[in-house]
Formats: structure tokens, C-alpha cells, sequence
């Protein structure tokens, strides 16, 4: 497979430049072309001299990334990207815009081999690991595409948070997802602030997070307060039982002193009642930040989101569902699961679901994609 220039980090970019015998400065102006111009294509590198263009174009692809789909919903403030890969597996990534942020959700995997069972690329099973390339260059294409997107002056024109929220589990491919996490720190300028990823509960990555000299934001999925809810929502939960992934979680807290975020999907009847609810609290009130003795758990309730037909489900089933069989909960059993929640003193908000008309939660638009009678923007290059 044909690489992109956005899997090489400083020093490798450095030793290409030489070793085509171009003078240091020829390296800056290559790490400028990717970082500042997010341009990935080594042909429309016009300050490059013709002939490094043509040596970097032998063996570099123009882009990693076909932009197959758009989709804009809440009235242009939420776009959902669809792009295929060298080899024709497709991804996701999805940009939320706010007055004061413009947050891209990003895939680290085609598929996801996890199987949680209520998530839409949980369902369709792992295609394969994306390089730390395709995954920066995610946000490259969305930071060129933002200007297009927003939809006036009041949203910001380039990317100022990145989650690794998409297609995939990151710490099932943790080189190609720490590799990108330093590239967005250090190319991109997106501080270890900005940047937040999220796992379904992978202790041993959650080790390798504690260990890593650059805090990003850790969010962990964990869906459920007792181990026989979580194994039947989350099946890795046999593997590493919410004992152990607490444990893992305290061991990064003492170590790195951050808060970390813990994502619930609440679904009726499966997971919101509000003995899960005290659970939780007792679960994460103990967790603290050493020191200043501050809660270190936040939780964040999100309404589920109805895939729009997994696999085995038909067109006859109910919108409401999807295919998982799944179902969100009414706005008042939220808001007495999030009060209960909050009666422990753990803090804890309700996401806003955004682009629930345009199937925004993970591994939805896959699933919209070719189903007849849907309304799908073409890409934004083509609209004219
Ligand atoms: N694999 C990682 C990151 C990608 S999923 C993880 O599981 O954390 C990002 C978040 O979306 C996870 O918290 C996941 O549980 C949640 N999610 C998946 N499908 C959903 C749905 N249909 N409705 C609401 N949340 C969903
Ligand atoms: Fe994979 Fe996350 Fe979906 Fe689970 S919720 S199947 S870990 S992407």
C-alpha cells in the first residue's frame, strides 16, 4: 500500500529530504506544506523543487482519503464524513461545531473487533487498523474542508479539539493512535488538552496512557455498574471486570493527576435504572485527584443514539430501536439517573446528542451509506 507523508514523523521526513540530497531547509518546507497547509499530496507541493515532487509522488500517495459522503445536520453546526481508504474500507469522522470550538471526531480502526452490542461498528466487526496517517490526516481534511462547512463567521475556522470517538478502539491499535496523538500535539499545535481519547476499557493501554509523558484526556466507556450488565453490553468485560478497570483507571489518576471522563450510553430498560445509578456513584465517588482530594470521575450520560440497521435487522425495524434492539430513555428517567448520580457527589452531565437526524453515532453513516431513500449530501468539491 502506497503510504502517506502523514505517517512519517520529523526525523523520517529529515531523512527523506537528505537522502534525496535536498538541502535541510527543503525538510521545513515539506513539515510546513503537511502541518500548516494540512496538504498531504506531495504533486501540489509547488516551493518543493519538480523533481523532489516527483521522487516523493513515486512513493507517496496525493491522499490516504476519498471523501465518499457528507452528511450536515443541526443546521450546518454538525458534519459527518464518510471516507474510504486505500483497499475500499470505508470510516467515519464527524465535526461538531460550537461559537467557541470545532471538535473532530476521529476513527483509529475500519470496524472495531470489540462487539459491543449495542454499537453499529461494534456489529459489523474489525475490517482493519488505520496507520497513524490515516488518522491524522482525518483532521487535515477537515481543517481544509472547515472554511466550506461552518456555517457562517460565528464558528471557529480551524479544528480545536480532536476525540478519538469514532470508528474503533483506540488502544486496540495503540502505535498508529499515539503516534497520531503526538503528530496532532506537535504538527497540528492541538494541545494534549485538546486531544481526548476514548476506550471501551483496554487496561493494559490505560497502563500505557498513565506511562506516557503526553496528557491527552482519557475517556472510558463504561456503560454499566455490575459486571453481568456490562458483560452483556460490553463483551471485553469478561476479559478486564469493572474491578480491574478501576484499578487500571486509579493507577492513572495517581500517576498523571487528571481527571477522566466515563462515557454511559443510557438505554431503557437495560442500563437506567437507578440501582445502576447508585452503583456507579459508589463505584466512582472513591476515585480522587491526589493532592487536592477533588472528585477525579466525571460521568457523561448519553441518551442512546438508535443504529439504523446492524446486521440481521430489516427495513420493518422500529426507528426508535434501530437494529440493535436497543432503546434511549425518556427525558425525565435521564434526568432522576443523572440526579441520582449526582446525589453520590460524582459529577456528571447529559451529552447533547448531536446529529441524531444524520445518524452521527459511531459507525452510523457506514451503515446509511447505500441504503436506498436517504438523503446524502454529495461531497462538498462536487456541489457547486
Ligand atoms: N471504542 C471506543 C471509542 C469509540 S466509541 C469506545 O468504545 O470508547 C465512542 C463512544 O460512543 C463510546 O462511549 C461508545 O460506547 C458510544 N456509542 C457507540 N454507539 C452508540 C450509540 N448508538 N448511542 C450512544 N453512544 C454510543
Ligand atoms: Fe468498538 Fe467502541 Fe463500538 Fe465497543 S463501542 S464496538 S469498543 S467502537
Amino acid at each position: 500500500m502506497t503510504r502517506s507523508l502523514y505517517d512519517l514523523d520529523p526525523g523520517q521526513l529529515e531523512a527523506l529530504v537528505a537522502e534525496a540530497g535536498e538541502p535541510p531547509y527543503r525538510a521545513r518546507q515539506l513539515v510546513h506544506w503537511l502541518n500548516d497547509r494540512r496538504q498531504p499530496d506531495p504533486g501540489a507541493m509547488t516551493s518543493l523543487p519538480r523533481s523532489l515532487r516527483a521522487r516523493l509522488s513515486e512513493r507517496f500517495a496525493a491522499t490516504g482519503l476519498v471523501l465518499d459522503r457528507h452528511q450536515a445536520g443541526d443546521d450546518g453546526w454538525t458534519h459527518k464524513l464518510l471516507f474510504r481508504l486505500p483497499g475500499g474500507d470505508t470510516v467515519e469522522s464527524v465535526l461538531m461545531l460550537y461559537p467557541d470550538r470545532a471538535t473532530v471526531c476521529i476513527s483509529s480502526q475500519a470496524g472495531c473487533a470489540m462487539g459491543c452490542t449495542f454499537c453499529a461498528t461494534g456489529q459489523f466487526g474489525f475490517t482493519r487498523h488505520l496507520s497513524a496517517g490515516e488518522i491524522v490526516e482525518q483532521v487535515a481534511r477537515v481543517s481544509t474542508m472547515l472554511p466550506q462547512l461552518r456555517p457562517g463567521p460565528e464558528a471557529p475556522d480551524h479544528p480545536t479539539n480532536v476525540v478519538f470517538m469514532g470508528m474503533g478502539e483506540p488502544f486496540a491499535n495503540q502505535e498508529a493512535v499515539w503516534g497520531a496523538a503526538y503528530r496532532l500535539h506537535q504538527g497540528f499545535g492541538l494541545s494534549a488538552r485538546a486531544i481526548t481519547i476514548s476506550t471501551v476499557g483496554l487496561v493494559p493501554g490505560i497502563r500505557r496512557a498513565a506511562a506516557e509523558p503526553l496528557p491527552v484526556n482519557l475517556a472510558v466507556s463504561i456503560h454499566a455498574a455490575d459486571d453481568a450488565t456490562r458483560d452483556r453490553l460490553v463483551p471485553v468485560n469478561r476479559t478486564w471486570p469493572i474491578a480491574e478497570l478501576l484499578e487500571a483507571v486509579g493507577g492513572y489518576v495517581e500517576a498523571t493527576r487528571r481527571r477522566v471522563s466515563f462515557e454511559y450510553a443510557l438505554m431503557a430498560g437495560v442500563n437506567d435504572d437507578l440501582e445502576q445509578a447508585r452503583g456507579l456513584g459508589r463505584l466512582l465517588a472513591p476515585l480522587r485527584v491526589p493532592g487536592s482530594g477533588g472528585h477525579a470521575a466525571h460521568v457523561n450520560l448519553i441518551p442512546y443514539n438508535p443504529t439504523p440497521g446492524g446486521p440481521g435487522s430489516s427495513s420493518l425495524a422500529p426507528r426508535r430501536t434501530g437494529g440493535t434492539g436497543y432503546a434511549p430513555p425518556s427525558k425525565s428517567a435521564v434526568r432522576r439517573f443523572r440526579d441520582t448520580v449526582a446525589a453520590s457527589g460524582v459529577p456528571v452531565s447529559v451529552r447533547a446528542n448531536r446529529g441524531v437526524g444524520i445518524d452521527a453515532a459511531c459507525g452510523q453513516l457506514r451503515t446509511a451509506a447505500g441504503r436506498p431513500g436517504r438523503r446524502v449530501l454529495p461531497p462538498p468539491e462536487d456541489r457547486r
